[in-house]
């Protein structure tokens, strides 16, 4: 046998020179870690140059490769530089975790094992299993629950319709849905995240058939509005299945009455899943500790740990009451997956058996680390200090005689705009909305906005562990100085 030719067989892709390596690694690790220390000093985000958008896209196949420290030095300069902004206190859009060093660790762990969890006997899985059992205990559900890592709120709720499904139909993983006689139906609020709806497209029940039942003043689901919309699906000949409730609504941080809404569900028979992506964590705080009562009446949750536990990307949670009907939607076997009793394929129950994806990465780890250097103490800590935070920047929105407060404030979510009392809503809309884009584009600070009733709301989200008071008080002279710029005449 001949080896093809320049090919030999000693070839690996490990370095050729291990220690010149490590050198460079930890080089590198000493930069990405003074990056994240020094975040505040930079601006909050700035726009990539065009130019570099294409050099970056459109940079060729590479045939040859080159030195790891040119990658390292090639990240450093064109990629760090131009990131989302949210390790920065001054970020405030959207619902986005900071970050920490040890996520950094962590994740750097997690690639040198390289563990696949869709199951077999490894140390990995049973960190999985920790990770679990902790967030069984932060949401009081009993150990006989299941769960499973996700890549977050919309792959967990995603597989809590596909089980409520399995409830309510019965095992139509051979026959498919066409053939089930009854029309299902789900219900949730207007103030529902999209993910539910794509959940019940994607489930094919379309979503025609799932009810955003309106919202009351503080956007909490209205619960008579609920149960009027359940009676006449019945009386109808629909079948309805599921609701969705949650706790903390990306426009305003609302939380639906969750023990009211699993009275109703067991009324009707139907499956309670909640949405807690961000909200659920704040059960942990003194404050909002009344949330786990309505969390514990669930038939399921997910929740994220990328957003307020300051987990990186990606990772959440899914957690089932009843183990045996969550096994059931998505179990399989096949002989090239033998589970056996010894071995490298043992280790059963495999989380292949909880949820759709056979590989997968190693999301409980990042998390164990998080949990185990902070303690719940100080992760809960920090939560309540930024919902004490969105309630004295609530205030400072009351005081501001130019500055207009649009939702109640009930997590970590301000809704306010500027308000001259002389422009109509139209006008409103656009220069609040140009105040946004001048703040995110200056750099100063990344608010983002929604629309509440019609009006445009500067939104302020404030996840960031990193956040202070004074990044508060100048969000709010920012706004100011910027509203007194002549806006009238751009947005004309
Ligand atoms: C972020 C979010 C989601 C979606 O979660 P992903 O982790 O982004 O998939 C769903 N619901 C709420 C309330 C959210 O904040």
């Amino acid at each position: 046998m001949i080896p093809p030719s320049n090919l030999t067989f000693q070839d690996n892709l490990d370095p050729a020179d291990w220690v010149a390596y490590r050198d460079t690694a930890a080089g590198f690790l000493q930069h990405l870690l003074e990056w994240v220390q020094h975040a505040p000093a930079r601006p909050v985000w700035q726009e990539i140059p065009p130019s570099l958008k294409s050099q970056i896209t459109d940079e060729v196949l590479p045939i040859d490769g080159e030195e790891i420290s040119s990658i390292c030095r090639e990240f450093i300069d064109r990629i760090l530089p131009y990131g989302p902004g949210n390790l920065h206190p001054r970020f405030f859009g959207w619902v986005n975790g900071a970050g920490t060093p040890t996520g950094i660790l962590s994740e750097m762990a997690s690639a040198t094992l390289n563990a696949n969890l869709g199951g077999r006997d490894h140390s990995a899985v049973y960190i999985e299993r920790c990770v679990l059992n902790w967030c069984k205990e932060i949401f009081g559900f009993s150990s006989a629950s299941s769960g499973i890592l996700t890549s977050g709120t919309s792959m967990a709720t995603l597989c809590a319709l596909a089980i409520a499904r399995t409830t309510a139909v019965g095992d139509i993983r051979r026959s498919g849905l066409q053939r089930h006689a009854r029309q299902l139906v789900a219900y949730t609020s207007a103030e529902a995240h999209i993910s539910v709806t794509k959940a019940i497209e994607l489930l094919g029940i379309g979503r025609d058939n799932l009810r955003l039942i309106p919202t009351d003043a503080s956007f909490q689901m209205d619960l008579s509005a609920l149960e009027r919309a359940i009676k006449k699906d019945l009386a109808e000949n629909r079948q309805p299945f599921a609701v969705v409730g949650t706790i903390g609504t990306v426009n305003t941080g609302a939380i639906d009455d969750c023990v009211e809404i699993s009275r109703i569900c067991r009324k009707y028979d139907l499956w309670f899943h909640i949405d807690g992506a961000f909200g659920a964590w704040a059960s942990l705080t003194e404050d909002h500790s009344s949330l786990r009562d309505g969390i514990a009446c669930s038939d399921s949750i997910a929740a994220d740990f990328h957003k307020w536990l300051h987990v990186p990307y990606d990772g959440g949670c899914l957690l089932v009451k009843d183990e045996r009907v969550h096994y059931e939607t998505f179990s399989t076997s096949q002989p090239y997956l033998a589970r056996t009793g010894r071995g490298l394929g043992a280790g059963h129950p495999w989380f292949c058996d909880y949820g759709p994806e056979l590989s997968r990465g190693f999301r409980g780890l990042k998390v164990w680390f998080l949990l185990k250097e902070k303690g719940i103490g100080r992760v809960s800590s920090s939560i309540a200090k930024n919902c004490a935070q969105a309630k004295f920047l609530e205030e400072m929105v009351q005081l501001s005689p130019s500055l207009e407060l649009m939702a109640p404030t009930q997590l970590n979510i301000v809704c306010f705009r500027y308000n001259d009392y002389d422009s109509d809503d139209g006008e409103l809309n656009k220069i609040n909305s140009e105040i946004v884009t001048r703040l995110q584009e200056s750099g100063l600070a990344a608010p983002s906005t929604t629309i509440l009733h019609g009006k445009l709301a500067i939104r302020v989200s404030i996840v960031n562990h990193r956040t202070s008071i004074e990044d508060l008080e100048s969000l709010i002279s920012y706004v100011e100085r910027i509203a007194a710029e002549p806006l009238r005449r751009i947005v004309a």
